[in-house]
């Protein structure tokens, strides 16, 4: 139950200001997710975010008693002391329940999506469906907590005895953008908090609500303050001294390449981790011998799904000649069929643009496509019908007679518009499609294994689909090729990217000679 709930909100709220006015060097409490919380409900944000900065250095923190480290717990008790904890009360009642009685929100993931959905602009059918899987996340890097192990070494010199001990980094900052909040910052948090790492979420200026909502129910399940925490703001205001915090060792960003350059550079000058997940441009490959009519659904979602705001949007359609005209007559009438309208509105398809200047880059884009030469097949203009109010929607638009150079072809839109390009064969498809400078997802439509495989090989992507798109899961690891990024989520082996190798030495009977040379 969010603070403002409960009966005791106002002496949250008056805790949580004489916390964060505490100026004392030897104030050593956090304000907990409920004190974050109260405050930005107040609208006394800016206070939290240089309270909470000025507190990253705190990692675990049990009041009353010792203090504790996070990593300090046993991997097991993280789990099911914590994590699980948290995953219950996500899943606790499932939303699809909060759908079948619409208006009653009567549990954590209900609220959660309806947030997002106010504050974002996401579809609600697609945040309860988010919301539904995200404690898979939990679950599975949860289990992984206590599989975290060292081995001893095979050494080649006698008298010693060696083995490794994989430790958390320490303190992890995850900087999230404002396309799917929850989602992508999970990708972070679980894995960090089951290696032991504590964690500082700073979501997107545009929609940090659901974020700290979300840190609201860490504090419910019982997380030490400062294992979990929120700072909200700007990038340049508070993610900037997030990323240079001395204490901070890793940065896991997701978000445009521009950015991710920039932070990638400052963290260089610190030797600190990173994981980049940037932008995509990724190419939806249809060859004549595919099922046309799974492949028109394919490129459909590819493109509108999200309003087209996902890294991984299939915006580059690359159609085989031979079915050029009647594949994409085929696609622009069903896209043609996309209901727009209130995301709230669980029949409605394509969603507002989430802000104001995506909303304005979205529309130049479709300007700039046009000047290129590009054929405009549908949309082309904000959405203009009674349901789409005075809201930020974009038609869905669909450019054809595309070609690979144009910038419409290799620059990220970010939103509901589709590029189509012709190619001969699978030489040329090929060419086409890693002829970009991103790489982050690709797909390929055909029945023909042996084209799916070394297409699949070939194809210069972190993640490639045959005959699906927009598929995901805890258990596949996700990253860029090129500049779509650096390090992978999600996965067995994610875990290990918030962890470093430690080599401990004993020995077990060699006796030094001369203590000029190395042993
Ligand atoms: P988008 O979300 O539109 O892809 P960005 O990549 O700029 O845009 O934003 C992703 C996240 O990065 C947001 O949380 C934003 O506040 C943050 N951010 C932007 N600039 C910086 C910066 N210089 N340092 C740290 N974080 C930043």
């Amino acid at each position: 139950m969010p603070p403002e709930d409960t009966a005791d909100h106002a002496a949250i709220l008056a805790r949580a200001q004489a916390r964060a006015k505490e100026e004392s060097a030897s104030f050593r409490g956090l304000l907990t997710p409920a004190e974050t919380w109260a405050l930005f409900k107040q609208g006394e944000i800016a206070l939290v975010d240089t309270r909470t900065l000025a507190e990253r250095d705190l990692v675990g923190y049990v009041p009353g008693s010792i203090a504790i480290e996070w990593y300090d717990y046993p991997a097991k008790r993280r789990n099911e002391r914590f994590l699980t904890q948290l995953r219950e009360k996500v899943e606790a009642d499932r939303p699809v329940a909060f759908l079948c009685r619409s208006g009653v929100r009567s549990n954590d993931a209900a609220k959660l999506a309806a947030t997002e959905v106010r504050d974002n602009g996401k579809l609600l059918a697609e945040m309860l469906g988010q919301l539904n899987y995200i404690p898979q996340w939990f679950y599975y890097y949860g289990g992984l907590a206590d599989k975290i192990q060292g081995t001893t070494l095979p050494l080649d010199k006698k008298g010693y005895f060696a083995f490794t001990r994989n430790e958390p980094l320490g303190v992890v900052a995850a900087i999230t953008p404002w396309n799917s909040p929850l989602m992508l910052a999970s990708w972070k948090i679980a894995p960090a908090l089951a290696a032991g790492c504590t964690i500082v979420v700073k979501p997107s200026e545009f929609t940090s609500a659901s974020t700290l909502e979300f840190a609201a129910l860490f504090d419910e399940a019982g997380f030490p303050p400062g294992v979990f925490n929120v700072v909200t703001g700007f990038g340049n205001e508070v993610g900037t001294p997030l990323v240079e915090h001395p204490l901070v060792r890793k940065i896991s960003f997701t978000g445009s390449d521009t950015t991710g350059r920039i932070i990638n550079e400052k963290a260089a000058r610190h030797f600190k981790h990173t994981a980049m997940e940037l932008g995509g441009k990724s190419p939806n490959v249809v060859f004549a011998d595919a099922d046309l009519d799974q492949a028109v659904f394919g490129a459909v979602s590819g493109i509108f799904a999200a309003t087209g705001q996902t890294c991984i949007a299939g915006s580059r359609l690359l159609v085989q000649d031979s079915i050029y005209d009647s594949f994409v007559e085929k696609l622009v009438g069903v896209a043609r069929t996309a209901r727009m309208g209130d995301p709230m509105d669980p029949a409605t398809q394509v969603g507002p643009v989430t802000t104001p200047p995506q909303f304005a880059k979205v529309l130049e884009y479709i300007d700039v496509a046009r000047q290129e030469g590009a054929t405009l097949l549908l949309g082309g203009q904000r959405g203009n019908a009674p349901e789409c109010g005075g809201g930020w929607f974009v038609q869905p638009t669909i450019f054809g007679d595309v070609r690979n150079d144009m910038r419409i072809a290799q620059e990220e839109v970010f939103g509901p518009v589709l590029s189509i390009i012709r190619f001969k064969d699978e030489e040329d498809a090929l060419r086409i499609a890693n002829d970009v400078r991103f790489g982050l997802a690709a797909a390929v439509w055909t029945s023909d294994i042996g084209r799916a495989l070394r297409m699949s090989e070939k194809l210069q992507a972190g993640t490639v689909w045959v005959n699906t798109y927009r598929a995901i899961s805890y258990l596949a690891p996700f990253g860029g090729y090129k500049d779509s990024g650096l390090g992978r989520e999600n996965g067995i082996d994610a875990i290990r990217e918030y962890l470093q190798v430690k080599s401990v030495w004993i020995n077990s009977g060699a006796v030094a000679g001369n203590p000029f040379v190395m042993r």
